[in-house]
């Protein structure tokens, strides 16, 4: 029996978060996309495929790399759990493969999606273009232009993409708008949202193919150590990467669990994305969480100087897992994660995406105040080659 590691109820909750907030059709077939996900995850030939997709096309396993220069500096041994290196660059092809396949043995010809920093959507257009299906991609304005490598990319590889121009014009229109599609699609289409979030059975299926990063990493870690981590740290948006990892560690309670949430450009309303510091319950796309919320109740806007995190929710499991108290929940800010940017660049080789620069600048912080050889595992969600343009116009180094 798994005491923290649960699974969502037969209506998507865990505890009070989650649940399908949408209207009965689409409530009906969200359910029906749970059943048939259910019966396929321990399906032995839609896990040889799967399995054989994430070897031999995604590159996995992802190596678990000891960072010995900052182990040096920091006075922690500081660990790295590589998601930088799968293909297109980022955690999000481990779900986006399941999705895709999920879409095919449902007879679905379409995948829709929404994208912040554009990675999901290259992963979803990516897995598209292998399975087959064809691929429609929502984005806000000002990340289509931040971002553009990726949209050039998923043109590249076959996918239509719609710019979300209204509002705040990134990713909560895109959801918004690639929502309203998809409402006058779903017997066709899928829709293969970008992390733990959204409706039920949503969070639980991409958690399902993101746990896989912890599953390996606890693995290597003790072949690597013969010990466990003292500190595991994902950083935040929806939470997907982070629930990935922290699901290989929840039921090892030696392991203290560590979520790190963009706190932007300050505390106040707008400045940044850190859902459950400074957000209320709501609801947000379909789900329950902690929503940052205006005074009237409706979604506020979100920011970080990482596209990838600028969300005002958060998947329904990490506000459980807050409320019992089995992980803990903190904040880095815009200058916290481009000083770390720079900082595993330039000692280790290794530039890391804007995103996961906020788990390894509050990981670099912690090590000065841990004893010295406490051992610290960071999931590198994804590299920063997609970052480099914005990072060197707006906060130049070298
Ligand atoms: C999308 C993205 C994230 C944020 O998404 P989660 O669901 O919170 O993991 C983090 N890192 C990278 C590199 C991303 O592309």
């Amino acid at each position: 029996m798994q005491k923290y590691n649960i699974q969502p109820d037969e209506n998507g909750f865990f505890g009070e978060f989650g649940g399908i907030f949408v209207d009965d059709n689409l409530k009906k077939e969200f359910l029906k996309i749970a059943d048939e996900f259910l019966k396929l995850k321990d399906d032995k030939a839609f896990n040889t495929e799967l399995d054989y997709l994430l070897k031999n096309f995604a590159g996995r396993p992802s190596p678990i790399f000891h960072c010995k220069n900052l182990s040096r500096e920091y006075g922690c041994e500081i660990y790295l759990k590589r998601e930088d290196l799968n293909h297109t660059g980022a955690h999000k092809i481990n779900h986006s493969l399941g999705e895709a396949l999920l879409a095919k043995h449902m007879r679905k010809t379409k995948i829709i999606a929404e994208t912040g920093a554009g990675q999901h959507g290259v992963a979803v257009a990516t897995a598209a273009a292998l399975t087959g299906l064809k691929c429609d991609i929502y984005m806000g304005e000002v990340d289509a232009k931040k971002e553009e490598p990726n949209v050039q990319r998923m043109k590249i590889l076959g996918a239509n993409i719609i710019i979300a121009k209204s509002g705040q014009r990134t990713l909560k229109e895109a959801v918004d708008e690639a929502f309203r599609a998809y409402l006058n699609e779903y017997e066709t289409a899928t829709y293969a949202i970008g992390s733990v979030v959204g409706p039920h059975p949503y969070p639980m299926i991409v958690e399902h193919f993101q746990s896989i990063i912890g599953k390996e990493a606890r693995k290597q870690f003790l072949e690597q150590t013969n010990t466990l981590p003292d500190y595991v740290i994902a950083c935040m948006g929806g939470g997907s990467n982070a629930i990935g990892i922290f699901d290989g560690f929840l039921e090892d309670e030696n392991v203290n669990i560590i979520g790190v949430e963009p706190l932007g450009k300050g505390e106040a309303l707008g400045q940044n994305a850190a859902s459950m510091a400074y957000g209320k319950i709501g609801i947000l796309h379909g789900f329950k969480s902690y929503v940052l919320q205006n005074e009237d109740g409706t979604p506020s806007n979100a920011y970080s100087v990482a596209s990838g995190l600028d969300y005002p929710g958060v998947g329904p499991k990490h506000c459980y897992l807050k409320d019992i108290k089995r992980v803990q929940y903190v904040t880095a800010d815009d200058n916290t994660a481009i000083d770390a940017f720079y900082e595993l660049s330039k000692k280790e080789g290794i530039i890391p995406a804007l995103e996961s620069s906020h788990a390894v600048g509050y990981a670099l912080k912690l090590s000065k105040k841990l004893d010295n050889g406490s051992k610290i595992l960071i999931n590198l969600s994804g590299r920063g080659d997609k970052d480099i343009n914005y990072i060197l116009k707006n906060y130049g180094r070298i």
